[in-house]
């Protein structure tokens, strides 16, 4: 399971996600599981390029409540619980 200040990436396109609300549903993108990035090595590298991710694009799942920040976007499609994750408003200009 998910948890909160986790970091997932998609191996098929680069995708990057952060778990900002924790929830059962198993994050995945282009149709296969997302890949747990652990706390060291990768994860520093983007904690330093990379100082607001509250900025990106975030994205529920109306199943299990889990919430993500997306990181690194491509066009990749999330899903969570079986079905597409939906994209929150955030920063409606
Ligand atoms: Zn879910
Ligand atoms: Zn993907």
């Amino acid at each position: 399971m998910a948890k909160k200040g986790q970091t997932y990436f998609c191996e098929i396109c680069r995708q990057k996600v952060v778990v900002t609300k924790e929830g059962f549903g198993v994050l995945v993108c282009c149709g296969q599981e997302m890949r747990f990035v652990g706390a060291r090595g990768m994860m520093a590298t983007w904690t330093t390029a990379h100082h607001k991710p509250e900025d990106g694009v975030k994205f529920r799942c109306n199943v299990c409540g889990q919430e993500i920040d997306v990181i690194v976007e491509t066009t990749g499609i999330l899903e969570c619980c079986g079905q597409r994750m939906q994209q929150k408003e955030a920063n409606v200009h």
